[in-house]
């Protein structure tokens, strides 16, 4: 016999304990189903010998979500934090290379060459239009800034944080703020600095953080709460639909069948375990979600008596761009970082090895990753005896790519599955893999639930919520080019100027020829959607009278045009969203892209690729939301127009 909840959450790691957490906070009979015998997914700590081992995420980034979270939990007395100074290197010419952090470093560091070092200082005064299709983070670097850049810091970070290609890496996926500042400023830079303003209080800078006892005390304290309400071992095999519209899901409990019926159903489980449980409730959905790429990466641990290590290991750890040879893409110091990582007169390192650029790897057995790993950091640290303890994890599936058309394939999955009531999908492959990015995919889920359970107008007005996590190495990333623009001295500034003029002719005959082809493509799209008889027009009529009306054609196969003029910059980090309303009043409305209007108040969106669903919309509509949107309406809509 079935028992029923009001919500099934499937999937206990971070996504879904974080999910089930907040929906069992607000009053709801909830149900989280995980397969394994424990919860947290790829987050586990494990303690042997005195070391502390973590087989997933070694440290996160403390973001306001998290830090809330954290208190709520009363886990803050658990947190301990990195060095906030503590260097990072980079594996350069056979040696460790401190990695610039700063504007002074990078202009001293002898690792950019001179060609780099002007792209920098030459960004914040050079207007620049991203392409409108999607870019890899490859072709944006070097399109704005240079291929050492890439090499040399960019990719090393890219594969500390998705273990990715950046060659396949959507930028506007991966980093959408760092193409939303090109989108609003023309100046990565520029536009940086004006989100920084907006979001981050001074003083208030993410921090690395882990707890004394393993990442594991978060999930661990989440499990708790929920009691009875997790259900580990419990692996779900199919779910179905009841003439009630309820979800019926099947699930193997210690080799015997159970069943457990819910109206609401969140599948918070890697992208193709939701595309295989799908398969047959929402077709497109599970297409896209498999068409979801996941890098295996290799977590290799190794534990030394300090003796036996010559380096310092006075810092963070460091990173390998490929170019250098190395199987391992980044070594991290736990013991450097945290307290109750190894016992005195010892050390732990953990390894990671394989990603998106060198899958095979990942897949050696635990003895020749140990061996590898040991052998290459000898001549780099000084090794000098084997390892006296060491642990290999190896996660097949490890980190979700969000290769080039991420961005489309969300898309498809979102309105696919509005088309059924009551479902909802969470996990890494949507804010970002980092765990505060989970949490916060997490909540906002069961925030939507609480809002369509509701069903109250009210409802969709909600206080403004922290914007996605920055990942620790985006962070890093920003706060070079952020400092660097705040830190710039007199003399770089009169040089800068030098610098300006006497290539000012140049770039601005690239700009204006870049934004020609921006213009000249995106014209004939428009021509192409405006000429074509299918097209149907519709008026976006402003809610409010100090806003114009905006226009917008829609052709289900070419594309959606929105545009308008004179239409005001929304508040703050804010973009506007446009969502398709269904006819089917339960369905949920379909979040499509965020743009902001440019500096001289012209509106122009461009929707290439629309979900082929116009008989069964009602109305586009148009709201404010956090910059990089949401999946579900946070505020009223301000503009509307029915389609007819
Ligand atoms: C090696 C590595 C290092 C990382 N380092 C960092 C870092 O330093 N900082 C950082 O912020 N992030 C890091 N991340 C990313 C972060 O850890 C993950 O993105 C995050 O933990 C994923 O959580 P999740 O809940 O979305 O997915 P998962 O942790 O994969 O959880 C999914 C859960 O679903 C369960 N499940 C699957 N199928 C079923 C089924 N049929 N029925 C029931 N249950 C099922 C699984 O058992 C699992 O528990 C790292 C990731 C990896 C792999």
């Amino acid at each position: 016999m079935a028992t029923t909840h009001s919500v099934i959450v499937i999937g206990a790691g971070i996504s879904g304990l974080a999910c089930a957490y907040a929906l069992k906070k607000s009053g709801a009979d909830v149900l989280l189903l995980e397969s394994s015998p424990s919860p947290g997914g790829i987050i586990h700590s494990v303690k042997d010998g005195g070391f502390l081992f973590e087989t997933g995420p070694q440290s996160f980034s403390a973001t306001p979500a998290l830090n809330a979270l954290i208190n709520d939990l009363a886990l803050s007395d658990e947190l301990v934090a990195a060095p906030p100074r503590a260097p990072r290197y980079i594996f350069v010419n056979g040696q460790l290379r401190s990695a610039p952090l700063s504007p002074p470093a990078l202009l001293a560091s002898s690792l950019l060459g001179w060609p780099t070092k002007l792209s920098l200082l030459r960004e914040p005064f050079r207007k620049t239009v991203p392409p409108l299709g999607d870019e890899s983070i490859a072709d944006f670097v070097r399109r704005k800034f240079s291929p050492d850049l890439l090499d040399l810091l960019v990719g090393p970070f890219v594969s500390g944080i998705y273990a990715g290609n950046p060659e396949k890496l959507s930028l506007r996926a991966a980093f959408p703020q760092i193409h939303e500042a090109e989108q609003t400023a023309g100046s990565v830079i520029r536009g940086l600095k004006a989100a920084a303003k907006s979001k981050n209080p001074p003083g208030q800078k993410p921090t690395l953080v882990s707890f004394r006892n393993g990442n594991e005390t978060l999930t661990q304290a989440l499990s708790h709460f929920l009691g009875k309400s997790l259900r580990t071992g419990a692996h779900a095999t199919q779910i179905s639909r009841n003439s009630s519209n309820q979800f019926e899901i099947t699930t193997t409990i210690d080799s015997s069948s159970a069943q457990f019926r819910s109206p609401h159903l969140v599948l918070a489980t890697p992208a193709q375990i939701a595309a295989s449980l799908l398969r047959q409730l929402a077709p497109a959905a599970a297409q896209a979600l498999s068409q979801i790429e996941y890098a295996p990466v290799a977590v290799v641990s190794l534990a030394y008596r300090r003796a036996d290590v010559a380096h310092a290991l006075n810092g963070f750890g460091f990173l390998v761009p490929r170019a250098a040879g190395l199987r391992i893409l980044g070594t991290v110091w736990n013991s450097s970082l945290f307290p109750n990582r190894a016992p005195q007169d010892h050390v732990l390192l953990t390894c990671f090895l394989g990603g998106a650029t060198d899958p095979d790897t990942a897949s050696l057995s635990n003895s020749s990753l140990i061996d590898l790993a040991h052998r290459e950091l000898t001549p780099i640290l000084g090794l000098k005896a084997q390892p006296v303890a060491s642990r290999v994890t190896a996660h097949r599936q490890a980190i979700p790519q969000y290769n080039l058309g991420h961005l489309d394939r969300l898309a498809a999955i979102q309105s696919d599955i509005a088309k059924i009531p009551g479902l909802h999908l969470t996990g890494n492959y949507f804010r970002g893999p980092a765990v505060g990015a989970c949490v916060e995919h997490g909540q906002s889920v069961a925030e939507s639930i609480r809002i369509n359970a509701d069903r109250s107008e009210a409802a969709v007005s909600h206080p403004e919520k922290p914007l996605p996590g920055v990942p620790f190495w985006v962070w890093s990333a920003i706060v070079v080019l952020l400092v660097f623009t705040l830190y710039t001295s007199r003399e770089t500034i009169h040089l800068n100027k030098q610098i300006a003029e006497t290539t000012a002719q140049a770039n601005a005959e690239i700009a204006k020829r870049n934004q020609l082809k921006e213009r000249f493509a995106l014209a004939q799209r428009e021509a192409i959607i405006l000429t074509d008889p299918r097209t149907v027009k519709i008026t976006l009529t402003a809610e409010n009278e100090n806003l114009p009306d905006l226009k917008a054609m829609w052709h289900a196969k070419l594309g959606i045009v929105v545009a308008g003029q004179s239409v005001p910059m929304p508040q703050g980090n804010r973009t506007f969203q446009l969502w398709l309303i269904p006819k089917d009043s339960d369905a949920r409305p379909i979040p499509s892209l965020t743009w902001r209007p440019d500096a001289e108040g012209k509106f122009l969106l461009l929707v290439a690729n629309p979900p082929d669903a116009m008989e069964a919309t009602k109305s586009l509509a148009i709201t404010e939301e956090p910059a990089g949107g949401s999946q579900a309406l946070t505020t009223k809509p301000i503009w509307v127009g029915a389609i007819i």
